[in-house]
């Protein structure tokens, strides 16, 4: 994965088992990563202690490492706060931090922009989307997971537009599945609304039960 700069968090059991036997990609959007510009954009070079370097290119797996260490996350983290609505959401109950920990070891977790956002949950600029579209196909080529969960309505509409719709399965403001090709297969994408909004709610859980059985056909 030539072109990734941030690396994903890959579940320790994503290969083996996934969630119930589906392998599944959670996407987020961005990355800040701190005062740091350019981290991302020029590679390793003298201005970077290569530690620091790699620290920045981990800072998926090590934020989603400090959420499970947390047990529930730290509130007050706004990351942990997506992460633990997210899993409650999905499971459709307030998971104990044995059963989130087997959630997040059942999944990838990647995100789309591949440059540090200037500041935390700020929306990126066409060139900084830009930096996403080659390396999200790499990582597709990786994994080849059997779905792909987007988060957000901003990154959905940002991504590349698909070669395929389905609207037999329809999210939460109406749009349908998109499938990418990864060379192996058609993977098909669904967007629900980002954990971090109000708008995203326990009406969700259903939507993704669905979505998994939907996937199931799709995969036969
Ligand atoms: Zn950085």
């Amino acid at each position: 994965m030539t072109n990734v700069f941030f690396r994903p968090w890959v579940g320790e059991n994503y290969k083996s088992t996934g969630f119930n036997g589906k392998h599944i990609l959670v996407l987020g959007e961005s990355c800040f990563c701190g005062e740091c510009p350019g981290c991302a954009t020029d590679g390793h070079n003298d201005w970077w202690e290569e530690e620091e370097w790699q620290r920045c290119r981990d800072l998926i797996p090590d934020v989603v490492t400090d959420f499970l260490a947390y047990k529930n996350g730290d509130p007050k983290n706004w990351s942990m706060r997506s992460y633990r609505r997210f899993t409650d959401v999905f499971m459709g109950r307030k998971c104990t931090p044995e059963e989130t920990q087997a959630f997040w070891n059942s999944f990838v977790l990647y995100n789309y922009v591949q440059t540090s956002l200037e500041g935390p949950r700020i929306s990126p600029s066409q060139e900084e989307w830009a930096t996403g579209e080659k390396p999200f196909f790499e990582v597709l080529a990786e994994y080849t997971p059997d779905v792909i969960i987007a988060w957000g309505r901003r990154l959905w509409n940002n991504m590349p537009a698909g070669f395929r719709l389905d609207d037999s399965f329809q999210n939460r403001w109406g749009d349908g599945l998109r499938y990418y090709n990864n060379g192996k297969r058609d993977i098909p994408v669904y967007a629900c609304y980002h954990p971090s909004t109000p708008a995203f709610s326990s009406e969700d859980t259903d939507y993704f039960k669905r979505l998994l059985e939907k996937v199931s056909e799709v995969s036969k």
